[in-house]
């Protein structure tokens, strides 16, 4: 995102992208109204829903025996009033199309980051190991986007500090019918958690365990595993049969971490090289899409002149600390408060206060649908103030 939006205002951008493709099965698949927003002004809305994908307008959830509404989006001052459930890499695909748009756009797949080069203390480039060999890439700056795991980051030295998260999660899909229901729903049910995305001939769950307790599940039988699913989901009894063996579950590490200086001379991280999110409210991807944008916003026009400088890297920090740090605090807090405190038990838990709140009085489901919609800050393109260059039809 960031890419297109530099390249949208006139600035060479290589993206270099490990894999051969964006085919991933670990990523968030939720792509939220304020993301929908930016690419209507963008213009390319339109474009971006032909593409298959389910709305949600409403979020809820089963604990215990009781349904119950926390959220709705229909109030959103936005074009799009729901989330668009859309595997990530169908959305990146969309977004490297758009991008190649560009002349100024180049993106180089199967061509991973293994180092920054570095003179004087400045960040001078990366190298990256390709399939024609290893690549040296000098730039004005380096954007560090490259995940939770970020390579760049510690090449960098980047000081991180690590806020926790007391569970993991097991990632894995089983076919679904047109009589399930098409909710996407979180199921709390006798200490054990499941959230289920609707992706329309299959459901994508993600299913929590406690925190590195992964090898101590694959010890025991996965018929075992199976029935706990199926305690929690009863539906999906006639086909847990679907997972035959645990390499169709994969295990994803859940941290929450935020860098101290996202910034070095030369080099700036964004998203979750920045500030590793936790799965809860799925706003992830909708933060680092918000990095992406308040980043091009300040740096499209230093770096076109090519006269960018700390204080342009410092004011992206700036722009996006709070917001990151309000999100992560909330996240933190439902991960202590509550998820801890599901996965400590095998009863069935009360269904909590706040929660009572939001399933008792409608409008106040707006206040949540606001943060997951929307989030603290939202960042809105801006026209490049340079001249965009000719646009490929
Ligand atoms: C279990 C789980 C579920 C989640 N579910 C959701 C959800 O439903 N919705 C949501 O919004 N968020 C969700 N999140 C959070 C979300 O996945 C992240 O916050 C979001 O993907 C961050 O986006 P990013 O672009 O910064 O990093 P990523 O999406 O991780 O993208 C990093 C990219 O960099 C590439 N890369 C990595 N290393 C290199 C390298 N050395 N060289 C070149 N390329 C490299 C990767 O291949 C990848 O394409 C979830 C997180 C977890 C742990």
């Amino acid at each position: 995102m960031c890419g297109l939006l530099l390249a949208r205002a006139g600035v060479d951008v290589v993206v270099l992208e490990k894999h051969s493709d964006f085919l991933r099965d670990f990523r968030g698949d939720t792509i939220h109204p304020s993301t929908l927003e930016l690419m209507y002004e963008l213009g390319i809305l339109n474009e971006l829903l032909r593409r298959k994908h389910q709305e949600v307008r409403e979020l809820g959830g089963q604990i215990g025996n009781e349904f119950v509404m926390i959220a709705d989006l229909s109030h959103l001052k936005t074009h799009c009033k729901f989330v668009a459930l859309m595997p990530q890499w169908d959305f990146l695909d969309f977004l490297a199309i758009q991008a190649r748009r560009y002349p100024a756009f180049q993106l180089k797949m199967d061509a991973e980051v293994i180092d920054l080069l570095e003179e004087d203390r400045r960040i001078v480039g990366v190298r990256a190991n390709t399939r024609d060999g290893p690549l040296d890439i000098r730039a004005d700056l380096i954007v560090g986007a490259d995940g939770r795991h970020s390579i760049v980051r510690d090449k960098a030295r980047l000081h991180v500090d690590e806020f926790g998260a007391p569970m993991d999660v097991l990632w894995f899909r089983i076919s679904r019918r047109p009589d399930d229901g098409e909710q996407t729903l979180g199921r709390i049910i006798k200490g054990k958690m499941i959230v289920m995305l609707n992706r329309d001939d299959y459901w994508q769950c993600a299913y929590l365990i406690r925190k590195g307790e992964f090898d101590r599940i694959k010890q025991t039988a996965l018929e075992a595993f199976q029935a706990e699913v199926v305690s929690v989901v009863p539906f999906l009894r006639d086909r847990i049969t679907q997972l035959e063996s645990w390499d169709q579950i994969k295990l994803l590490t859940v941290k929450v971490d935020r860098l101290r200086q996202w910034y070095r001379p030369g080099l700036l991280c964004i998203g979750d090289a920045a500030h590793a999110m936790s799965p809860i409210g799925g706003v992830g991807i909708n933060l680092a899409i918000q990095d992406a944008v308040a980043a091009a916003n300040i740096l499209a026009q230093p770096l076109a002149q090519g006269s960018i400088s700390i204080s342009d890297l410092q004011r992206v920090q700036r722009r996006r600390e709070l917001p990151t740090r309000m999100t992560q605090r909330v996240q933190v807090f439902i991960q202590d408060r509550l998820i801890l405190r599901i996965l400590g038990t095998n009863e069935d838990i009360p269904v909590p206060g706040a929660v009572k709140l939001l399933n008792h009085w409608p409008f106040l489901r707006r206040l949540p649908a606001r943060m997951i919609g929307v989030g603290f800050r939202s960042e809105h393109i801006q026209r490049p103030k340079i001249r965009t260059r000719h646009v490929r039809p």
